[in-house]
């Protein structure tokens, strides 16, 4: 019974210096936050050792009396905080969580409609090589090019014409809230599914500032692991009468034995989520990227071919359009990594440059919202993030800024 230190050190390195870096950089990936230390707790647990096959009073193991607890406790508790008639706390991830709504909902040979992957949509929306794109037939909404909105009056016009069983909203990038009820509207005409795909916005929802999609969507998934800030892992909401159908889609359709340890992880996430602790941190995490926004359309970075899709943000992220700049999105990630900040390069809507390279940047604030910058923070790290942009920029300087931040908000001390 050694210590990861004693038994492992090189593995023991590589994480302290994670913490290290963790601790010391900017995180605004706009799907990481930190976890409370409660959930990182749990998730080191005993609980790692337990096999659950089944539900809560349904397992196909014994010894499972308490794991029972803690998988109740999750599922009540994210009913609750959702509004939601059902709950499958299962999936190990946003991904899975999504292949077995879709399984519960679909045939193989199906038709879905999502949000293109190269406009802010996700891999399991119906990417070619993907399950979702293998396993059913694709059609695919777009942002309009002017406004950079999800066009509606497409989504009407492809519904029409491809009769999808199942349509899904939801994004990986992009900056603004979705019409749910119109979505509704388009799905119950052509007599579709309606699934949300929550997994960026869910703890926006969780708090209340930004609008629900459970009262519309047939199916709701999630990670746990973005805005939510719990462990890295999904959950799927539902109508209570698709619940047999997902619970059994997931065990035994996608997956064997659940994590009950990650289970326990989420418990805690769902009851620190119903605290108002959590929405001043959502709070935060919003007005820290309208900060962001607004500084990135002033002119002097228009001057440099800086500027920001649709014009601003409702949510917790800002896409960066590069397509004029002479800097690519490659670059630019580089060049905020080398001042401590860390983002990631992002494909936009026609982007004119190769995928691994791109013209935008995603920069999300929930990470540091976590780490309890307010205001007056998130306006000095988007004069950081302004003045790196710029052709000319002083990279020791800028990181000694990134540093003093970094010192006034400790983390996981
Ligand atoms: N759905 C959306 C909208 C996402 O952005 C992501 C993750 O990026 C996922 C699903 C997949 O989550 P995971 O990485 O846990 O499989």
């Amino acid at each position: 019974n050694q210590s990861l230190h004693e038994f492992d050190p090189d593995v023991a390195a590589a994480v302290d210096a994670e913490l290290h870096r963790q601790q010391s950089t900017l995180e605004m990936i706009a799907s990481e936050n930190f976890a409370p230390v409660a959930v990182l707790e749990a998730q080191g647990s005993v609980l790692t050792n337990k096999y659950a096959e089944g539900y809560p009073g349904r397992r196909y193991y014994g010894g499972c009396e308490h794991v029972d607890v803690i998988e109740q406790l999750a599922i009540d508790r994210v009913k609750a905080l959702f509004g939601a008639e059902a709950a499958n706390v299962q999936p190990h991830s946003g991904a899975s969580a999504n292949a077995a709504a879709m399984a519960a909902l679909l045939k193989p040979g199906d038709t879905i409609l999502g949000l293109d992957l190269a406009h802010g949509g996700h891999l399991t929306h119906g990417m070619k090589i993907n399950f979702s794109g293998k396993l059913y037939k694709v059609a695919a909404y777009h942002v309009d090019e002017h406004t950079g909105l999800v066009d509606m009056a497409e989504v009407e016009k492809l519904a029409r014409e491809h009769r999808p069983q199942l349509v899904i909203a939801g994004w990986s990038a992009y900056p603004r809230q979705l019409d749910f009820a119109e979505f509704r509207r388009i799905a119950d005409e052509v007599g579709a599914y309606l699934m949300v795909d929550m997994a960026h916005f869910a703890g926006l929802v969780a708090a209340g500032l930004h609008p629900s999609p459970v009262p519309y969507a047939d199916v709701v998934t999630t990670t746990t692991h973005k805005t939510l800030g719990g462990p890295r892992g999904g959950v799927i909401l539902s109508k209570a009468e698709l619940a047999k159908k997902i619970n059994s889609a997931v065990f035994p359709g996608q997956q064997g034995g659940p994590l009950e340890h990650v289970i326990a992880g989420k418990a805690v996430a769902f009851k620190a989520a119903a605290t108002d602790e959590f929405k001043d941190r959502q709070a935060r995490t919003l007005q820290g990227a309208k900060i962001l926004a607004d500084r990135l359309v002033r002119d002097d970075l228009t001057e440099v071919g800086v500027s920001v899709l649709s014009g601003g943000t409702d949510v917790h992220l800002v896409l960066v359009d590069l397509r004029d700049s002479a800097l690519d999105g490659q670059q630019a990630e580089d060049r905020l990594h080398s001042v401590g900040i860390t983002v990631n390069r992002n494909a936009i809507p026609n982007d004119p440059r190769p995928p691994m390279v791109t013209s935008g940047l995603r920069i999300g604030t929930p990470a540091l919202a976590t780490r309890g910058f307010d205001a007056e923070d998130f306006r000095e790290v988007a004069e950081i993030i302004a003045a790196a942009l710029k052709p000319s920029y002083d990279a020791a300087a800028l990181r000694d800024r990134v540093t003093a931040l970094t010192v006034k908000h400790p983390l996981y001390t």
